[in-house]
């Protein structure tokens, strides 16, 4: 039986190109007679407001997206809300933590930074862990929690990660030169992202993840994590970025886009899924 996801992260209003991307998840849940999962991902608490939490809801409603199981329905995998499952993401670290494939790291992106040869192409891109800051093997086996420091995965070097997305195939990706060793854990008592998504997606059962196509080097670091808790991973669907008329991301221009913008312009629901994105 299929059960797939909603995830949003509630630090702003959701724009057009999650409303597609969430669309999609929803149709192809329906389309297999599936259950849909409604989850706030809401650990970065700097950034995360609960007015977001509640607009995301009520947006993805008046869309006529409908969900099985979420923080509003209830269902047996619960609290569906990132920030109420502290508890589990700690277990996973253990389980981590003891098969020793995670380690403290003190190090700042500064010093990241500043032992790379070459600055990273993309300014927001994650700069590439380097090889020489990783401590031997062993490091942090003692711990008996997380505690104020973060904690890295470690890639094996070298190792092509490949999986098959069901718009747009094979992928492959190669531990240490696509990505380096990624934060798991951080120093403000948090999983990342990577964590939490993997926890929880295996948590509640998830068979597909339907995400936007800007997160295809993070599906490959998490068939990693997939891998080191001994999990099946999901089926995985990337959607391709919606860019507006010139081309640009929307997630960096999506003034005017937000889909609470659209509707107080007078847009049906239809509208806001299916018109070119340059004429909205
Ligand atoms: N909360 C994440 C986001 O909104 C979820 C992405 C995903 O894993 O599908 O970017």
């Amino acid at each position: 039986m299929l059960r797939g996801r909603l995830a949003p992260t509630p630090t702003g209003y959701l724009h057009v190109g999650h409303a597609r991307t969430f669309a999609l998840a929803a149709q192809r849940v329906h389309a297999a007679g599936g259950t849909l999962v409604y989850r706030t991902e809401d650990l970065d608490t700097g950034r995360c407001r609960p007015e977001f939490a509640a607009a995301a809801i009520e947006d993805l409603l008046w869309l006529g997206l409908r969900w099985q199981e979420g923080p509003d329905v209830g269902g047996p995998h619960g609290p569906y809300v990132q920030s109420q499952r502290l508890e589990w993401f700690r277990k996973t670290w253990v389980v981590l933590q003891a098969s020793g494939h995670i380690y403290p790291c003190d190090k700042s992106r500064k010093d990241v930074e500043r032992s790379l040869t070459a600055p990273h192409a993309e300014d927001d891109a994650e700069p590439i862990f380097p090889i020489a800051l990783r401590p031997a093997a062993g490091a942090g086996r003692e711990a008996r929690e997380p505690g104020p420091t973060n904690w890295r995965f470690r890639v094996p070097d070298g190792q092509p990660i490949t999986f098959n997305d069901e718009l747009q195939g094979t992928q492959t990706f190669v531990a240490g030169r696509d990505f380096g060793d990624f934060l798991v854990w951080r120093k403000d008592g948090f999983p990342s992202y990577e964590l939490a998504v993997v926890a929880d997606d295996h948590a509640m059962g998830i068979t597909e993840v339907v995400r936007g196509a800007d997160l295809l080097l993070s599906t490959a670091r998490q068939i990693l994590l997939y891998r080191a808790f001994g999990w099946t991973a999901p089926t995985w669907v990337h959607n391709p970025l919606v860019v507006d008329a010139s081309g640009k991301r929307l997630a960096k221009r999506s003034a005017g886009l937000s889909i609470r913008e659209l509707r107080a312009k007078g847009l049906s629901a239809a509208q806001v899924l299916d018109t070119e994105i340059g004429s909205l």
